[in-house]
């Protein structure tokens, strides 16, 4: 899924190295924390990731691909399979929720009915299916921040990556984004979430991987029994998502 090879990434030539030496390979359908105080590289790492700057030295291949060498016309296909939850989560004040969700689809030429169908399945898994026709101020901030994910979610990435998705919440609620994230990584999705929180990040047992000056100084896998559970739990979350299409189809049916 990503894969970085002795990556170094020097902003100015000659000056302080952001990122030094990175070796990091995440699995498909691994969930990682990046975690680092502010000025460790997180950043520059997402940067890397998303091709928006490109190594200075080393490797870093994305999805199956040398992201260096993609052309650039073929960027914005790389991102679409990636799913960004910013900090502010950035949603549309003047959009309902259904229409932050279903926007990006309506500049590709996906057509009408599968976007309706695959923005009500979205909103089903996060539980905002009664939220629709709601606008965003409207919303509790564990709403506005379900809203973010599904929007993440509707080009069916194989990617998730939230950049301080906690930034701006409280702590309740912080707890609230990481559970759903880890459902995410449930239906099978890789996720990767980057936070300078490292309280929160110690309440998961997930894989962590700490960044400080650009180095990575410690990387601890998850717990088995975090792998064991999430294994079990994609199995309800498939049973759960299988529900859902077959109920979708019925009632598509019977209208
Ligand atoms: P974090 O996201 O963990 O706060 P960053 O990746 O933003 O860390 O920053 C890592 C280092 O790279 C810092 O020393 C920062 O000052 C430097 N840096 C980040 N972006 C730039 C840039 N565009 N130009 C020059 N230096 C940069």
């Amino acid at each position: 899924m990503i894969d970085f090879e002795h990556v170094s990434k020097e902003y100015k030539k000659g000056g302080r190295l952001a990122l030094e030496d990175i070796n990091l390979h995440v699995d498909d359908g691994e969930f990682v924390f990046l975690l680092g105080h502010s000025g460790a590289g997180k950043s520059t790492l997402l940067k890397l990731i998303l091709r928006e700057v490109t190594p200075s030295e080393g490797k870093v291949t994305v999805l199956g691909k040398d992201v260096a060498r993609l052309r650039r016309h073929k960027v914005p296909y790389l991102r679409r399979q990636m799913g960004i939850i910013f900090q502010d989560f950035r949603l549309i004040p003047s959009m309902t929720v259904y229409e932050n969700v279903a926007f990006s689809m309506y500049v590709t030429n996906v057509k009408r009915k599968e976007i309706r169908q695959r923005v009500e399945y979205i909103l089903q898994l996060v539980h905002l299916e009664d939220k629709a026709k709601a606008y965003p101020d409207t919303l509790s901030g564990g709403e506005q921040q379900r809203v973010a994910v599904a929007r993440a979610l509707v080009h069916s990435p194989k990617l998730v990556i939230a950049d301080e998705p906690t930034g701006n919440i409280d702590p309740e609620l912080s707890l609230e984004m990481m559970e759903l994230l880890e459902k995410v990584s449930q239906t099978g999705i890789t996720v990767l979430v980057v936070t300078h929180e490292h309280e929160l990040v110690h309440q998961f047992h997930q894989r962590v991987v700490t960044l400080k000056n650009g180095r990575i100084i410690s990387d601890t896998p998850a717990d088995p029994e975090a792998v064991a559970a999430r294994t079990a739990a994609r199995e309800r979350a498939e049973a759960e998502a299988k529900a859902i299409a077959e109920r979708m189809e019925q009632e598509v049916a019977t209208v």
